[in-house]
């Protein structure tokens, strides 16, 4: 007769569908801790709300995450613009606009010193003229445009080094339904500088002769670019770019299916733009096996300095590799045959790409959600949840010598990931993988029955676990108790949702932001005891 199982006034095994204390009901049925609203602000930061997660729209997962922003704003403001900043300008998000949307609300719904911080850190958080675009665009739905907000977006313009902000203007015309021109002609910004001064006249009143002529004699970049129109042959255009060091940018489109001309940008072109135009310099021939140019773009695109510099972030390089190594573009016709020196340095880059990676030297299972929720594209991008997670999963495989890797749904597998595969052979083989109901106690479970010793389970999850008997935290203690080691539980968010299966409660449990550039060398801070929380490790 099981009459523990009918009765007991302590209960150690709670099945997923009734919630332990202080959990609520996640999105899938089941029952998860609600992260706290700094840990849900680092996740939309980082992972945004584009797309919206398997279960929840873009739109009420947006809204979501904006009363959680709201409640840190008035909790915190002045921490909300540093958060914002930090995360910003460290790029340890593959998209900049989360941070600009957060800045905005905190610009417009912050108390004064809020407010005043917010503005302050624009020239941060705001570093091209498509930033601020965004920027403006969002601002309107917070507030006004009074006299603070003014005069911030003018500093903007009058801060900037000239010669940074004439590539800029160059470069970013409009976006969002503003452009430099609306700006400029709200905020009337003044400046002592000529310099300047002619470049903000050339800007708004771009049709006017004189101004063109005044901005072209002090700026070369826009010198270069007015002798760019006016010519129709190949090979001075490429001559005026090489001399001029003009970005793609300003290049009419007629010439650009001319190897010349890619090659005249490539002397100074900056490695986001290299990475973007890697198809395209391929499929019209100046990419190729053994090229001068393949070598040259190789060298650059693995080169941890220029990474470091360029702000790249992982899933920018984990997107380009897999679509450049696909041969395909996502949208339209466009295909090429890819070089495989490139492939390999897409690869190295993205390694090279993650912030203060060392190893712990402890035993970690690596356990990746590979239930059907997790086939949804992350962050606005086309990569799955779960391929991002094996791809965040590589990198502790490089960098640990005890790690055991395994996929769970409703039961675990353990998954054949090594370092030596390429990136996107192991994407590919997740996604063939990904389907089933999902129970996040399978890799606490697993390890118990097979007598593994592990000091850190690392789980990729969206924590909307409803398919287990016991719920993951109650696992872990279960798998304390029974070996005696005191493991550890490194759950990462790889949704903007408000769930975890971390208990907020348990020293030995942490919530890790997915993609986040920082996540693995934070990871393993935490698995050393170097740090307890995230916001300290990250640091
Ligand atoms: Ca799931």
């Amino acid at each position: 007769m099981k009459y523990r199982a009918l009765f007991a006034t302590r209960k150690t095994q709670t099945p997923q569908s009734e919630g332990l204390q202080g959990m609520t009901e996640n999105s899938a049925g089941g029952y998860a801790y609600p992260v706290d609203n700094w840990t849900r602000l680092a996740r939309f930061l980082i992972l945004g709300s584009e797309g919206g997660t398997y279960y929840i729209a873009e739109k009420p997962l947006t809204v979501e995450n904006a009363k959680s922003v709201i409640d840190c704003i008035e909790e915190d403001g002045i921490k909300v613009v540093q958060t914002v900043v930090e995360i910003s300008t460290q790029g340890r998000a593959p998209k900049n606009d989360p941070a600009l949307f957060v800045l905005a609300m905190a610009a417009g719904l912050g108390d004064e010193d809020t407010r005043k911080a917010a503005m302050a850190a624009l020239p941060k958080v705001a570093r091209t003229g498509t930033h601020l675009l965004h920027f403006a665009d969002y601002v309107e739905g917070f507030r006004g445009w009074g006299r603070g907000l003014r005069r911030a977006i003018g500093n903007w313009y009058t801060g900037m080094d000239s010669e940074r902000l004439s590539l800029q203007l160059v470069k970013y015309k409009q976006r969002d339904g503003w452009s430099h021109r609306d700006l400029l002609r709200l905020a009337h910004p003044k400046t002592e500088e000529a310099d300047k001064r002619a470049l903000l006249g050339w800007t708004v009143q771009p049709e006017n002769a004189e101004r063109v002529a005044e901005a072209a004699e002090k700026f070369r970049l826009i010198d270069g670019m007015v002798r760019l129109q006016k010519t129709q042959d190949v090979k001075e255009a490429a001559e005026t770019i090489r001399t001029f060091s003009l970005p793609r940018e300003v290049v009419p489109t007629e010439l650009l299916n001319e190897q010349e001309i890619w090659n005249a940008l490539l002397v100074d072109m900056p490695m986001t733009a290299m990475i973007r135009n890697l198809a395209k310099m391929t499929s019209i021939g100046l990419l190729a096996t053994g090229s001068d140019a393949a070598d040259y773009i190789a060298d650059t695109i693995r080169n941890p300095a220029v990474i470091r510099k360029a702000r790249v972030h992982p899933l920018t390089l984990l997107l380009a590799q897999k679509t450049y190594a696909s041969g395909r573009g996502l949208k339209g016709s466009l295909s090429w045959a890819p070089v495989a020196s490139v492939i390999d340095a897409l690869d190295d880059a993205f390694y090279a790409s993650f912030k203060n990676v060392e190893p712990t030297g402890a035993r970690i299972m690596l356990a990746l959600d590979i239930s059907g929720s997790m086939s949804q594209p992350i962050a606005g991008s086309s990569i799955y949840a779960s391929e991002a997670s094996a791809a965040m999963a590589l990198v502790t495989v490089a960098t640990e010598k005890n790690v055991h890797v395994a996929g769970f749904a409703e039961s675990l597998i353990p998954l054949p990931i090594s370092s030596r595969q390429r990136l996107d052979d192991v994407t590919r083989t997740i996604r063939n993988y990904t389907f089933g109901p999902t129970d996040c106690a399978q890799p606490m479970l697993y390890a118990l029955e097979k007598g593994l010793k592990i000091d850190a389970f690392v789980i990729y999850t969206d924590s909307e676990t409803w398919f287990g008997q016991i719920h993951p935290a109650e696992a872990l203690r279960r798998y304390r108790e029974k070996t005696g080691i005191p493991a550890k539980l490194i759950v990462v968010g790889m949704t903007s949702n408000g769930f975890s299966i971390a208990d907020p409660n348990d020293a030995g449990m942490m919530d890790v932001v997915g993609f986040d550039s920082a996540a693995p060398g934070v990871i393993a801070d935490f698995i050393r005891g170097a740090s307890n929380s995230y916001e300290e490790a990250a640091e």
